[in-house]
């Protein structure tokens, strides 16, 4: 019992205490209670696979989102301007509404994403190669933002002792991985807080975030208030972050993107969200059948090519020294089908480019040390598509160790005791994810102390944070700026300026 009270404590995390204060804890849902999660769709049902089975069909051919993104290329300063210009002024009505007002806007922009689930999942599987299992979630994440920061907006309009200042003008520039949820949540999370906001989707992904543009715009009051900016990755910087009416930014990627960003505008408020080196511990008293299933699952879901993604699964004292995970885990691993999106059956798809360098690396090479308990194979002759592979004898301090590698490729460490396995967590630059699988409560006390990870997940994947249930943000190099967490109560308090009430004529 206690173990399972302990577990319903962190049902609803709180932030890690170095994180942004709690100074607007009081903001809170108009309609408390109201909010649901909304459900993937339901395999088990005969019609859901038929669409999906459609869906799939059409991913070769796909051109969804296309005359929208080329309408949005920038090619001038002068057009960046006149549309950055055209989104300020845009701000002015939107920030006047209430929060209530914008969050009934924001309900109907998630029953909109509901409504297009099917293009969504398309987009996202013909042009980044997530397959449909991933990438249906992830559209009802963007629905769960919209209907969740659509109740948190609100909020903003009942804060004791402090006004909501609505910035003009976010920059979302999102990454390619999550190419609909993440560039959803941020944009709508902006639009909640009053502003409007001009979305720079991935590169590689830039027709998720023309069609995301294509269902927000038209509920929106003024078409303004979503610009779509298409620059060229090289130009992002010093074109968009460094324009004088950009007012913050918003930004999921690599550390070093955060680092550049800052470097372009020390003084502009950025939210970031960056990369990750997580690890599931495994102690002796773990249930081994599901510390195996989710292992896997936060390995290779997606082909490793998660933030959240475990990278590391590092087994204490007996189970270290039995047999018994590591053949599990292989066995697991190995009966997972590898292919692309368009078959339905593919669990794993494709990595976002040819595997080359750090990756490469990943994928072929040992360090000093370490064995292969699945050598990663190279499946087709685009360099895509490699079968997981599950390395042994990864050694603390080693590349392995520390680097991050967005790939479906799994370091196992060994540890002898709970603490030395927290010890080697902890050593990695990152702080994103975490996981711990045991069934002693003694074991979650002393992980929960010491642990240092904005996400932490007891005896579950470390990847797919639910929003409201897990908000999502991280701790260490895996965050830049202010550190609010996505789909958590305090993301939208985080992206305004606020003013003492009494100053406020
Ligand atoms: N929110 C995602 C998850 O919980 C990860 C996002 C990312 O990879 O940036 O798996």
């Amino acid at each position: 019992d206690r173990f399972l009270a302990s577990l319903a404590a962190l049902d609803d995390a709180v932030p890690p205490p170095h994180r942004v204060a709690d100074r607007f804890a009081a903001v809170s849902p108009s309609r408390p209670g109201h909010f649901e999660n909304t459900p993937d769709t339901d395999p088990a049902v005969a019609s859901n696979r038929d669409m999906v089975r459609a869906v799939l069909a059409r991913v070769p051919g796909s051109e969804v989102g296309v005359a929208t993104i080329e309408a949005a290329r920038v090619t001038s300063e002068s057009q960046l301007d006149s549309r950055l210009s055209a989104a300020v002024a845009a701000a002015q009505g939107w920030g006047a509404l209430t929060g209530k007002e914008r969050g009934e806007i924001l309900h109907r922009v998630g029953e909109a994403l509901e409504a297009r689930r099917a293009d969504l999942i398309e987009v996202m599987a013909s042009e980044t190669g997530k397959t449909a299992d991933q990438a249906d979630p992830e559209v009802s994440e963007a629905i769960d933002f919209a209907h969740y920061y659509g109740e948190l907006a609100a909020g903003l309009d009942n804060v004791d002792g402090a006004v909501h200042v609505p910035e003009k003008l976010t920059l979302v520039t999102p990454p390619w991985n999550f190419p609909v949820a993440i560039p959803a949540g941020s944009v709508l999370a902006a639009l909640a807080a009053g502003s409007a906001v001009a979305l720079k989707p991935a590169g590689q992904a830039e027709r998720c975030g023309a069609l995301l543009a294509e269902i927000i715009t038209p509920l929106l009051p003024d078409p303004g208030l979503l610009t779509l900016v298409q620059v060229e990755e090289q130009a992002l910087g010093r074109q968009l972050v460094g324009h004088a009416l950009v007012d913050r930014v918003v930004l999921t990627g690599a550390y070093e993107t955060a680092q550049l960003f800052r470097s372009f505008r020390p003084d502009l408020p950025l939210l970031a969200e960056t990369s990750g080196k997580n690890a599931i511990i495994v102690t002796p008293s773990a249930d081994l059948d599901l510390a195996v299933k989710d292992v896997v699952t936060s390995a290779f879901g997606h082909a490793g090519q998660k933030c959240s993604a475990a990278s590391l699964v590092v087994l204490v004292g007996s189970v270290a020294r039995s047999a018994r995970f590591r053949n599990q885990l292989i066995d697991a691993t190995r009966s997972l089908t590898v292919g692309w999106p368009a078959n339905p059956e593919s669990q794993i798809g494709p990595v976002i480019e040819p595997a080359a360098g750090k990756l490469l690396d990943g994928l072929t090479k040992l360090g000093p040390g370490e064995t292969w308990l699945l050598e990663p194979q190279r499946l087709d002759d685009t360099g895509r598509l490699w079968s997981p592979g599950i390395r042994d004898g990864v050694r603390r301090g080693s590349a392995y160790h520390r680097t991050e590698y967005f790939g479906p490729i799994l370091g196992i460490m060994t540890a002898d005791s709970l603490d030395e396995a927290i010890d080697l967590v902890n050593e990695v630059d990152y702080g994103l994810t975490s996981g711990l699988h045991t069934l002693d409560p003694a074991d979650l006390g002393t992980w929960l102390d010491r642990v240092q990870a904005g996400n932490l997940y007891v005896n579950r994947g470390i990847t797919g944070a639910i929003v409201r249930r897990q908000p999502f943000g991280g701790w260490k190099r895996s965050a830049v700026g202010a550190g609010t967490k996505a789909g958590g109560p305090n993301y939208l308090v985080g992206l305004s300026a606020w003013q003492p009430a009494e100053s406020h004529a």
